[in-house]
């Protein structure tokens, strides 16, 4: 970008740039958006994106990156949007659901603005110490045998005056001067947005994988899409959803309530095709434990519902990062020459599907009602020959597609479009 001279922006319709992703992406961009119409004369659409990740960096490179995450064989990122959803409860919970798997694993709270980790596990005293031998490493504290490392330990649980750059390079610094040792897992909390912080992590710590939270609103569902696009381009494979507090059970009458309606889970899992989806209610004793210093899995017995589910999300985590194929999605394209969208597995498997076929059968809210599933595009009238503009993965077992009628918000699961639910078209 910075080398571009005179570009001349007349009447080009749809302008795409591809930004740098670094601590200068987010002032950038803004700058760009709030250009004066007159200087985009002409431009009806323009499209700011996020230059995806080069991906030459050599092993040998992305070890020496690593310091003392060298011998930690996968980092999961444990994600959300905004504050106060319940992310470090959770990715806590999922560190020792982790160990009761069998597995060594450590935990980062990566949130140096409000460092939870050392009130939820009752070490908000805690002093840090570095090894005789190497003055300049931090010895990690041990909790019930994991390793726990947060910037509250060494800021007594003040919150960071800190801004900005510095933030990611104190936050990498710390995580890499810790002597983490061997690890089948290092769980990372990272700090709430999808901001210049995040973006530095992901790029520095070089995440196998992430886990989204989110709570049952609207807003928050929209949050989820920001996330999942963030990981995706930084190519950090999102592994799972959580929704949390969604429901809850009546002490009094033992029922079942959802006070904020359905949620989106349903949603997340038939938009995006995201099948480790799960919720986690809302239960006091979560944050009583919590308060307490006491995880909450560690603290209820092993048949708890509680606990029965964060198995479940342990496992799924498991199970998705050991998938073989899990950086390897099918490619979707549009033969120009055949009119039809082609979807191509790694096995070379194919499957060409009429375009009208794909368009009719869009199921993102615009076209189907997203709690009763009714059908709203049932009587529209489709252009005949309508066609994909724009198609690019959305998470890992998606591809969004924008089309020529103007319709933007279509998002496809690869499962969906090898479905008998989506015909085949026979040339
Ligand atoms: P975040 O890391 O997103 O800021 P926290 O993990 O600190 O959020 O959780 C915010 C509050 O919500 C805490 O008091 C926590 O104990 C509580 N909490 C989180 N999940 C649940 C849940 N499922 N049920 C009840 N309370 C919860």
């Amino acid at each position: 970008m910075g080398k571009q001279k005179n570009l001349s922006l007349e009447m080009m319709e749809r302008v795409i740039i591809d930004l740098k992703l670094d601590q200068d992406y987010r002032k950038i961009k803004g700058s760009l958006l709030r250009c004066p119409g007159n200087n985009m004369n002409g431009v009806k659409n323009l499209d700011i994106r996020m230059a995806p990740k080069k991906e030459n960096v050599t092993t040998q490179a992305n070890s020496q990156k690593r310091g003392n995450l060298q011998n930690v064989s996968k980092i999961i990122a444990v994600s959300s949007c905004k504050g106060g959803v319940g992310k470090s409860t959770i990715a806590l919970n999922l560190t020792f659901s982790l160990q009761k798997l069998g597995f060594k694993v450590g935990i980062f709270d990566a949130d140096v603005y409000g460092p939870s980790l050392p009130t939820l596990i009752g070490k908000e005293k805690q002093q840090l110490y570095a090894p005789e031998d190497k003055p300049k490493e931090i010895l990690p504290i041990e909790f019930n045998g994991v390793k726990t490392m947060s910037y509250g330990y060494a800021s007594g649980n003040q919150k960071a005056i800190i801004r900005g750059p510095m933030v990611s390079s104190i936050v990498v610094q710390l995580v890499q001067q810790t002597q983490w040792q061997d690890l089948d897992y290092l769980v990372v909390d990272m700090p709430p947005g999808t901001g210049d912080i995040q973006i530095s992590l992901c790029q520095e710590l070089n995440f196998n994988g992430a886990i989204i939270v989110t709570t049952p609103q609207r807003l928050s569902f929209i949050d989820v899409v920001k996330g999942i696009e963030m990981f995706d381009v930084l190519k950090v494979p999102t592994l799972s959803v959580v929704e949390n507090m969604a429901e809850y059970v009546c002490p009094n009458c033992n029922h079942l309530h959802r006070p904020f309606g359905p949620g989106y889970i349903n949603l997340l899992q038939k938009q995006f095709g995201i099948a480790t989806a799960l919720s986690i209610p809302l239960y006091g004793d979560i944050s009583k434990y919590s308060d307490l210093g006491s995880p909450v899995v560690l603290t209820l017995p092993e048949d708890h519902t509680i606990n029965y589910i964060y198995r479940k999300l342990a496992n799924n985590v498991v199970n998705e990062l050991n998938r073989t194929d899990l950086n390897k999605s099918p490619t979707v394209r549009y033969d120009t020459t055949k009119r039809v969208i082609i979807i191509k597995d790694f096995e070379g498997k194919e499957k060409s599907i009429k375009s009208l076929e794909l368009r009719s059968k869009c199921n993102c809210a615009l076209c189907v009602d997203e709690f009763t599933g009714k059908r709203l595009n049932q009587n529209q009238k489709f252009d005949q020959e309508v066609f994909p503009q724009k198609i690019e993965p959305k998470g890992n077992y998606a591809v969004a597609i924008v089309w020529s009628d103007g319709h933007r918000s279509s998002i496809y699961p690869y499962k969906r479009m090898w479905s008998e639910e989506i015909n085949e078209h026979q040339s």
